[in-house]
Formats: C-alpha cells, structure tokens, sequence
C-alpha cells in the first residue's frame, strides 16, 4: 500500500517533469526556427516570393527588417541591382516615396544622399530634381541655393570661385551683362553708415560709408617718403619688381591721406571746378579710401598719374590683383562707385579678394556687399 502510493507519486512527478521538458523544448524550437527564418514573421507572402524568385531569400535571412525593401517590392518598384542600397535608404512614410527611391537610384544617387533629400526636401523639390540630370545635393545645403537657376551656376565657369560663392553672384546676377548704369549724383552720399572694421584690409570705404573724422591706421610706416599701411608695403614693393621685369617703372604719387588733408583737397576741388565736377573725382572728408592708408595713386615714368594711355596700364590692369591690388574705379562703372575711371588709383585688399573681384568683373563696392557684408 505504502508502495503503490510511492509510485503513484513518482509517477505524477516523472509526468510533470516531461510536460515541463515538451514545453522547453518547443520553446527552444520556435526560439532557433524563428532566428534562422526572421523573415517569415516581418515580410509578406508575396515579398518573399519576389526574394526567393530573385534568389534573395538567403541573403535577406541575414539581415535585418527594411520597410523600404518590403514597400520597393509592395509596389513593383523592386530592382535587384539595388537590393543592398534599399537596405541603405531611411522609409519615410509618404505617398510616392518608393517611386522617388527608385528614380533616384537609377539616376545614380548614393543612399546617403537620398536620405538627405527625404529628410530635408519637400516632395516638390524631389519631383523638381528628378527630371534634372543628377547634381551634386551637397549644393542644397547651400544657403540661398536656387534649384532654378542651377543651369546658370553650371555655366558660371570659375578656377577662383567657390560654388557657394557662385550661387552668391549668380543669385546677384553677376552673370547678365547689364547695361552701364548712368552716374546719378542723387544715388550718392545717402544713407550714410560708419565703415565697418576700419583697421581691417578689406573695410569698404565709399560714399555710403564713412570714416570717422578721428580714424588715423594704427600702422603708418614711410613709403617712397610718403605715409602708408605697413601692410601695402610688401605688396607694393613686390608688384613694383615684377613690374620692372616685365620691362616697366612704377611709383607712388599720393597714399595715406588724413581727413584735414581731404578736408582742404576737396573744397579746394570745389572752388576750382565746382561740387557737381569735383564729386566725381574728389572724395568728402571721410569717404576717402587714402585715409584708410590702403589705397595710393600710382605713377610711372614720367614720375605723373599713370593714365589709360601710360604703357604701364594694360599690365597693370592683369596684374595688380596678383598682389592684392584693385583698380578702384574701374572705366565704364562710374554709376556704381560714384567716380570717375581712375587708372592711377589701387586698393589693397589681399590677393583671394583682388583676385576674385579681378575674375567676377565687379566693383569693390559690389563684392563687399554681396560677399563680405554678411560674414
Ligand atoms: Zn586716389
């Protein structure tokens, strides 16, 4: 009796502990059977299909879900070749979004990029760029970058320029030749604003912005017995010797000038031709660039202003930038800076400036708005 009630004990016990081994057991399997087919649980009949008839059903097990591999497949979008790069490309959950994808990928955009545009672009401006030739989207990030004027950035031919600083000129359109704006002594000395940074190379000094009456450069240094920035010297010595090797002379006549100088200059000028005349010609105390100590007036020979006609001139015009020097006042631009062509007068302002308002073709007054007002 003690027995038979000592196996029935067994019994149960044995019984349970089966039943708890089937239930490990089926565990473990759906545990192994599910990670080595994940993808039975996560992709639709129908996707699995198309991987398998595609051979790509292996390769799918291995890796992880990809919702743009399933809606790619969902939408007849799929394409073999770009099996990889779906895995690459972010879903964004949008009507149109697999089209896109599949657009941009034949177009040959990286995965990557693709990403940017869905998370930075509006669908319009993904439509936009789909029936353009692929471009660089790194332009995109560009601030003012204006995808309708993307043909006139291409045909903006530059060595010098950056492609953001040609997005800056061509949204100035820089690149239409416009007609010679015609001197309007209304358009000058009006909104009047106090130079920025006068100790600066590239200060623009003209006659919308003015020198404070007690601005004197903090490095005037003797050049050619006249008061100068230390900062032209070099430069100037340098452009004078390249000058004499190409066969001519070069002086200064006029550099730093002090604003009681300009003071007695221009109302001198004044007297003698008139305001309407001089102003074309003569700055107002404080609207000259020479009180910067960065500008001279240059002579030649004949120890006088080079002029247009001085032989000196055509290799001054292709050279000076190659030192940091502008021609200020160029010819044809006297609407814009307020004065007539001046050959004799340079500007220093640093050879990446010179050398980019050389190649834009512009006045210093246009560079410094459109490029360097801002920084
Ligand atoms: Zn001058």
């Amino acid at each position: 009796m003690k027995k038979e009630k000592r196996n029935k004990k067994l019994k149960i016990l044995i019984g349970i502990f089966s039943v708890i081994l089937i239930i490990c057991c089926v565990l473990l399997f759906i545990e192994i059977f599910s990670k080595a087919s994940p993808i039975k649980g996560k992709y639709s009949k129908e996707v699995i299909t198309v991987l398998d008839n595609n051979n790509l059903l292996d390769k799918a097990n291995k890796l992880d879900y990809s919702p743009t591999l399933e809606i790619m497949i969902k939408d007849d979008y799929f394409n073999k070749k770009h099996f990889d790069d779906y895995y690459l490309v972010d879903y964004h959950e949008y009507e149109g979004f697999s089209k896109h994808v599949s657009q941009l990928l034949e177009k040959e955009y990286e995965p990557e990029k693709i990403n940017y545009l869905m998370s930075n672009q509006t669908k319009e401006l993904i439509n936009k760029i789909i029936t353009l030739d692929k471009f660089e989207i790194d332009y995109l990030k560009i601030k003012d970058f204006d995808l309708d004027k993307l043909a006139r950035y291409k045909e903006f031919n530059s060595y010098v320029l950056s492609f953001e600083e040609i997005v800056k000129a061509v949204n100035h359109d820089i690149d239409i030749k416009k007609d010679e704006v015609p001197y309007d002594s209304a358009n000058f000395y009006i909104n009047i604003k106090p130079a920025i940074d006068p100790h600066s190379d590239i200060t623009l000094v003209n006659k919308a912005y003015v020198l404070d009456k007690s601005f004197v450069p903090n490095d005037l240094v003797n050049f050619e017995s006249k008061s100068i920035s230390k900062r032209v010297v070099e430069p100037l010595k340098e452009m004078f010797e390249y000058a004499k090797e190409a066969g001519y002379h070069l002086c200064t006549i006029s550099s730093y000038r002090s604003y009681n100088t300009q003071t007695s200059l221009f109302y001198g000028y004044i007297k003698r031709d008139g305001r309407a005349h001089a102003e074309r010609y003569s700055a107002k105390p404080g609207h000259s660039e020479h009180q910067l100590g960065l500008a001279t007036d240059l002579c030649t020979t004949n120890g006088k202003r080079i002029t247009v006609d001085s032989p000196v001139y055509p290799w001054l015009e292709n050279n000076a930038h190659k030192f940091g020097f502008i021609i200020r006042f160029p010819k044809g631009k006297t609407g814009i800076t307020g004065y007539n062509f001046e050959p004799w007068h340079v500007r220093y302002i640093g050879k990446e400036h010179a050398t980019k308002v050389k190649e834009l073709d512009i006045t210093y007054d246009e560079y410094y708005e459109i490029f360097l007002k801002e920084r």
